[in-house]
């Protein structure tokens, strides 16, 4: 079965429907300002940030860390997966 996954936040759902309809402790506007967005992304073993390349065993350590090369300045936002 496949594993969705949040791309704010790197929680694990079995489905796009209940991903998209839970409030996301690390959405961009604030915690649980918004729902889970899809990760689009396929499932990989080294999640890499689309901003400034470092490199992290899970979206969910990724995401946690703040980003230095961020486009709203130097760690003023959390790292970005690439896909
Ligand atoms: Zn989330
Ligand atoms: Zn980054």
């Amino acid at each position: 079965m496949a594993n969705y996954y949040c791309e704010y936040c790197g929680t694990k759902y079995s489905s796009v429907t209940l991903l998209t309809g839970s409030s996301c402790h690390r959405h961009p506007n604030g915690p649980n300002k918004g729902k889970h967005k899809l990760y689009e992304g396929s499932e990989k073993r080294t999640y890499t940030c689309k901003y400034c390349g470092t490199p992290y065993s899970s979206l969910t350590l990724l995401t946690g860390s703040a980003c230095y090369r961020h486009p709203n300045g130097p760690t003023k936002g959390k790292h970005a997966p690439a896909l």
